[in-house]
């Protein structure tokens, strides 16, 4: 069964993962109207610690919402389903107009919520569909 620690490490890596995807997003955009936008150093590192940060502190969520006091103690937090409304809330998110630094920071929690559901997943106790 993966640690809280585990989980953290987890996170802050899809954390960081997410931050540099979301801010070459925003470039991007920005490249459409201004071909010549620079790349900022500094704006890419500020995304992607707040990725990171993001991404350890909803890394362990699912446990805190349901702590590891049984062998049974994943339920509707740790389901599939649960992933799934993730992944729907991220979609939506995606296409509002939030501003960038809060989008992916909200996108760094939800990638780390889900990559807690998936580690949790490949273990012998599994996750359950929707719940026990
Ligand atoms: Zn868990």
């Amino acid at each position: 069964m993966p640690c809280c620690k585990e989980h953290e490490r987890t996170g802050v890596a899809v954390g960081i993962g997410v931050g540099i995807l979301s801010y070459f997003n925003k470039w991007s955009q920005e490249r459409q109207s201004n071909i010549q936008a620079p790349c900022r150093i500094g704006e890419l590192f500020l995304y992607v610690l707040v990725g990171a940060v993001a991404g350890k502190m909803a890394a362990i969520v699912p446990d805190v919402l349901e702590p590891a006091t049984s062998p049974h103690h994943r339920n509707i937090c740790h389901s599939v389903t649960a992933g799934a409304a993730i992944v729907y809330g991220m979609y939506e998110l995606g296409k509002t107009n939030v501003y960038p630094l809060a989008k992916a920071a909200l996108m760094s929690a939800g990638a780390s919520c889900l990559a807690h559901i998936g580690e949790d997943a490949g273990t012998e106790m599994g996750v359950p569909w929707l719940c026990r």
